[in-house]
């Protein structure tokens, strides 16, 4: 049997969808953080996760520009074996400082600090309880540490609490893990339920705020911050590849204990530690979140004009506006036709496939900016509203 026999019935899916499938495109080039090139044609970004537009901002060009001069272009070792730089140490000074928490780390990505958090404390004697549409780093975060694993419906704290009350004094010690905003149909958690239940029954609660943070609350720090709950999570999650425009991730903590993971985290300890210029311009983009809230508000009034845009042109979206805004399709060769009809108008969106999506349903998958313009919303809202027509969908997807 060759090395890649198995993935033969994957190699057979991936081509009954055509040559021309969204897996692997590229945009060749960026203009600004809502407008790129592919395959030629000039698109306005609409599935990029750039939620406040920061990837191009010039203090933060500036600030990596200036690390880059200064520190260089990596720091070839991670924290534990060559030592941090002390950019990493002021991020999480200002985590610190922004979030209220005794305890922050930085990890290399968002991905890890899911595995370096999630994956050592949910080791093989712990049970977590976690929402059936948590993100795959979470599902193999609680893998990697081998913790029974019982999972809740989307959403259903009625759910949550049978299983628990079924785990009787276990559920004291339970580890419970949601988002924030949900990345597939850009729903948020029942925090205040959930932490009624945790208060009840016990547990420590961990938020995922990947796609929240930055987005949510009166000071951007995220759902918990927006529903008045932050005291009650014990372990709040993030990425900087999102609304902080660059990459890696955190942990924080009202516990100061949390600092023990830097020791015992496996992902935190033997990974490179992140890039000095990318830990520069995030530290400009938390100070941009801090110091600009017009940029959330223009976020959440794009957000809403393209809700409302899509939901009038009788698309079915996910349940609520958000900045992540779901189209649901029938199926994976509507789905693809549909993106690709998309960027022939100058659209350019993401196409998630089942398994990948909650209830194996196909979506268009966009994400919004503070960095649109109205403008750009409504040219989105158009290009959708003229594929209505299953015509344009079979010649354009032919
Ligand atoms: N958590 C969630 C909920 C995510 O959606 C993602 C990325 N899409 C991650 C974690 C991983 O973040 P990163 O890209 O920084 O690895």
């Amino acid at each position: 049997m060759g090395l890649f026999d198995k993935f033969g019935k994957l190699a057979a899916e991936r081509a009954s969808l055509s040559d021309s499938h969204p897996f692997g495109i590229r945009i060749d080039e960026m203009y600004s953080p809502t407008e790129g090139s592919i395959q030629g044609k000039r698109v306005i970004l609409a599935g990029t996760n750039n939620y406040l537009g920061l990837t191009f901002d010039p203090d933060g060009i500036k600030a990596a520009q200036r690390s880059l001069e200064l520190e260089g272009t990596g720091t070839t070792g991670s924290r534990m074996a060559n030592g941090s730089y002390a950019g990493h140490s002021a991020l999480e000074e200002e985590l610190v400082d922004f979030l209220g928490r005794r305890s922050v780390i930085v990890f290399s990505t968002g991905y890890v600090a899911n595995l370096g958090v999630i994956g050592t404390l949910a080791s093989a004697r712990e049970v977590v309880l976690l929402d059936a549409d948590c993100h795959a780093s979470i599902y193999d975060a609680c893998k990697l540490g081998g913790a029974e694993i019982i999972r809740f419906r989307h959403n259903d704290v009625a759910d949550l609490e049978r299983r628990m009350v079924r785990l009787g004094d276990r559920a004291r010690e339970a580890i419970i893990l949601v988002e924030g905003i949900y990345s597939m149909l850009g729903d948020q958690a029942p925090l205040r339920e959930i932490v009624e239940v945790k208060r009840r029954l016990g547990g420590y609660l961990l938020v995922d705020e990947a796609h929240s943070f930055g987005v949510l609350g009166a000071k951007g720090r995220g759902l918990a911050e927006e529903l008045g709950v932050d005291s009650e999570v014990d372990i709040l999650l993030g990425t900087f590849s999102k609304s902080l425009g660059a990459v890696g991730g955190f942990a924080a903590c009202h516990d100061a204990q949390m600092d023990l993971l830097r020791y015992a985290s496996r992902p935190y300890i033997f990974t490179a530690s992140p890039a000095p210029s990318a830990i520069a311009s995030v530290r400009s983009a938390l100070k941009a979140i801090k110091e600009r809230p017009e940029l959330r508000r223009q976020l959440w009034t794009n957000a809403r004009r393209l809700y409302q845009g899509l939901a009038e042109s009788g698309y079915q979206l996910g349940p609520q506006a958000s900045p992540v805004i779901a189209v649901m399709l029938k199926s994976p060769h509507e789905g693809l036709a549909f993106w690709r009809a998309l960027i022939e108008k100058g659209v350019y969106v993401n196409l998630v496939l089942p398994p990948a999506t909650p209830g194996a349903v196909t979506l268009i998958r966009c994400s919004v900016s503070a960095a649109h313009t109205p403008e750009q919303i409504d040219q989105i809202i158009e290009a959708f509203a003229s594929l209505r027509s299953p015509v344009d969908l079979v010649t354009v997807g032919a």
